[in-house]
């Protein structure tokens, strides 16, 4: 399993950074070894009748990171070519960033191998439904909570509560986070990654001296996260120049218009062809000059390739594992470029998944300006936390977040004790 899990490229990515992290630490050979594996890997055959009539056998994964400091948290997402592999090294991420923003959680992160893309709802649903089914076994409150990510979103959400919650025969809104308000989710849940990274940029450029007002930003991806981070950024007074998603990429000098695109997107589907905009190809605008880059759609974007290219201040990272470890040590080497790495800048979105499960544990709802509040909180001290770390050890800034993180799970880990 170990050889097959390294042979998938993100997870030897997580591994490298992990090996690094312990070396640091100085991890002992058993703290390094129960840290680094994951307690439990699933894989689930769903088998799902498609609106023609035909039946298609979907691979559907689970990975349980581990279990030490409480149930599993992380999201669900659909994409066509997701693997264990993959989602093993985003359920390590997910540990090292439960982990730094001091949640009671351990890291948990699951796939299935479709595109939602050329799905019909139904076909999504009875996706869904099937999956957690076969779940069943392996969730609950108290064991594993997932959430939205790439390809899901409320609506996903909402049919897991129902399959999960018709089988106990009662409501059970804990089992995941990331639900429409009406089905007891947290007010705030949408926009608190994309607000997450607007938020932490900003402490950024705060650092760095530039005034925010006169501030310009790069996003990658008009998802969830990338319209929230460029939304709030706007409300900051940033001028987000470029945008681009899965089709294409659009570029104004000025500011683009966001509501305006928001319109175009839900009429068109892409950014692409909005009127407000020239066309810039995808791959260059992520090299225009900017205050903030923030990639927030998908992994191993900022290659060796065009990390030497890079013209931002502040890297931003929305997405999970957007830098290579290649251009991690190129933006290193250069010095010049504030990376803001996933495991805290994108940990705005399970840090409101914990207060929504908060809240549901206790029948009770906070306002969104409670929930804004405290995640703004939480992501200050955690920030300010990183950035001491640094500064007294002289790391990199990524590498002090998972120092922190992996430090928090290896302590609990030798404070349990082995069993038996
Ligand atoms: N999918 C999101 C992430 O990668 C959120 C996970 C959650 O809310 O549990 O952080």
């Amino acid at each position: 399993m170990r050889t097959e899990l390294l042979h998938n490229s993100m997870f030897a990515m997580a591994a490298t950074q992990f090996d690094g992290v312990a070396d640091f630490l100085e991890l002992n050979d058993e703290l390094r070894e129960r840290c680094k594996w994951p307690k439990r890997l699933i894989t689930v055959t769903v088998p799902v009748r498609h609106d023609d009539g035909s039946t298609r056998v979907y691979f559907g994964h689970r990975v349980q990171h581990h279990l030490t400091r409480g149930p599993v948290k992380g999201g669900l997402r659909y994409s066509p070519d997701v693997d264990l592999g993959e989602v093993a090294a985003l359920a390590m991420w997910m540990n090292w960033k439960c982990a730094l923003m001091n949640l009671p959680f351990g890291g948990g992160k699951g796939g299935i191998n479709c595109d939602p893309r050329t799905l019909s709802q139904g076909e999504l649903e009875r996706i869904t439904r099937r999956f957690t089914m076969e779940m069943i076994p392996f969730i609950g409150e108290d064991i594993d909570v997932m959430a939205p990510d790439m390809g899901t979103n409320e609506q996903t959400m909402s049919w897991m509560v129902d399959t999960y919650s018709t089988h106990q025969g009662h409501l059970v809104p804990g089992i995941v986070t990331g639900k429409p308000l009406c089905l007891q989710g947290s007010a705030g849940r949408t926009r608190a990654t994309g607000h997450g990274v607007a938020f932490l940029a900003s402490r950024a450029l705060d650092k760095l001296g530039v005034p925010i007002g006169e501030a310009t930003a790069v996003v990658q991806g008009f998802g969830n996260v990338g319209s929230h981070t460029a939304f709030t950024l706007a409300s900051y007074g940033v001028k987000v120049r470029g945008i681009s998603d899965i089709s294409g990429a659009v570029w104004n000098d000025d500011g683009l218009n966001l509501p305006k695109l928001s319109n175009h997107v839900r009429a068109t589907g892409s950014v692409v062809g909005f009127s407000e905009a020239d066309a810039i190809d995808p791959a260059e605008m992520l090299c225009q000059e900017c205050d903030i880059l923030a990639p927030a759609a998908a992994g191993m974007v900022i290659t060796g390739d065009n990390a030497p290219r890079l013209r931002c201040k502040v890297l931003a990272e929305g997405a999970n594992g957007p830098t290579t470890p290649e251009a991690d040590a190129i933006l290193n080497e250069r010095g010049d470029v504030f990376i803001i790495p996933d495991v805290l800048c994108n940990a705005g979105g399970v840090t409101v998944s914990y207060f929504e499960w908060v809240q549901n544990l206790q029948r009770y709802s906070w306002t969104e300006r409670e929930v804004i509040t405290r995640l703004e909180t939480q992501l200050e001290a955690a920030f300010t936390r990183v950035l001491q770390f640094a500064d007294r050890f002289k790391l990199p800034i990524r590498t002090a977040a998972q120092a922190l993180a992996v430090k928090t799970v290896s302590d609990v880990k030798a404070q349990r004790g082995l069993f038996p």
